[in-house]
């Protein structure tokens, strides 16, 4: 595997269908999950590393956020991809960029609401990345549904031709959908972060049984986690990131709190076919996460 730091560089490498695994780095099996997606389903497979500016807000952990490329860059090796780009950010911005791609409708509420402009710098990295990349594939986690609902949208809304893969949520051995700010959580903080993957699954059981209503999905995620000051708890349409009252379109429940100095986000993907509605409630580890490896 090699690792390039500019655009030209990564795109020398392209052959065949070429698939992007864009992260922030500090990887884990969630990230891993996506670039061996990546890897079973294109010739080449290119993963980039950059923490990006612009989608951190002021007193946020831009600085504190976990940096390691030599362990990652052996991660991404192991796992089988082609390119791993790390690009300084005088290659990712030479100039503060005079450009911003925002999709407000759907960045309005949810994580939107509560970090303001997150979203436009998700979307203005992302949008560069499929520019200069060119990927005819591209992998996101399901763990982040309204990023990957606004990347969906833009990549339509601004016709690049690719197609965006949303996976699977990948989660400790406990249920806890893994994130490199795991690592913030402490031992007695634990049993208060696991709250959020309880009250989730308590509410797939309910979509199981037959429940429909939205209200009374996000109660039931509530009532699960009594002690637990959620952001928020909300059942949004996949394609309009909009409240439903009734599961009737293709949704996600998702759900927000903050544990110690952890903000943690959590969700279950639910699919409504004729037949019913099935649900992805994520991938268990059958043990420790790499992220506690070292
Ligand atoms: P990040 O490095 O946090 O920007 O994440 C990079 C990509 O990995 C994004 O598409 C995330 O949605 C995805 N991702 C993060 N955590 C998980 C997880 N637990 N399971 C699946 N995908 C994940």
């Amino acid at each position: 595997m090699e690792i390039v730091e500019t655009f030209s560089q990564a795109r020398a490498h392209h052959h065949g269908a070429v698939g992007l695994v864009p992260t922030m780095g500090y990887l884990h099996e969630g990230h891993l999950s996506l670039i061996e997606r990546a890897r079973r389903e294109c010739d080449t497979v290119l993963v980039s590393l950059f923490v990006n500016p612009l989608q951190f807000g002021p007193g946020e952990d831009f600085e504190s956020y976990p940096r390691h490329l030599e362990r990652d860059s052996q991660l991404v090796a192991h796992a089988g991809a082609d390119v791993l780009f790390a690009p300084p950010s005088t290659e990712m911005y030479p100039e503060p960029p005079f450009t911003r791609v925002a999709v407000p409708s759907l960045s309005a509420a949810m994580e939107g609401r509560d970090r303001p402009d997150h979203f436009e710098g998700v979307a203005t990295v992302v949008t560069k990345l499929l520019a200069a990349l060119q990927p005819g594939w591209a992998y996101f986690g399901r763990k982040d549904a309204q990023q990957l609902a606004i990347i969906t949208r833009l990549a339509f809304d601004l016709s690049f031709p690719v197609t965006i893969v949303g996976c699977s949520t990948v989660r400790e051995f406990d249920g806890l959908a893994l994130s490199s700010r795991n690592s913030y959580v402490s031992e007695e903080e634990r049993p208060e972060a696991l709250a959020l993957s309880r009250g989730l699954m308590a509410a797939a059981n309910a979509i199981e049984s037959g429940e429909r209503s939205g209200p009374i999905l996000e109660a039931i995620v509530r009532t699960t986690a009594p002690n637990t000051e959620f952001s928020y708890v909300q059942l949004m349409s996949r394609r309009a990131v909009q409240r439903l009252e009734t599961l009737t379109e293709d949704a996600f429940l998702a759900a927000a709190a903050s544990v110690g100095r952890a903000r943690l986000i959590d969700n279950i993907h639910i699919d409504v076919t004729p037949a019913g509605c099935e649900v992805d409630r994520g991938k268990r580890l059958t043990g420790p996460s790499i992220l506690y490896g070292e």
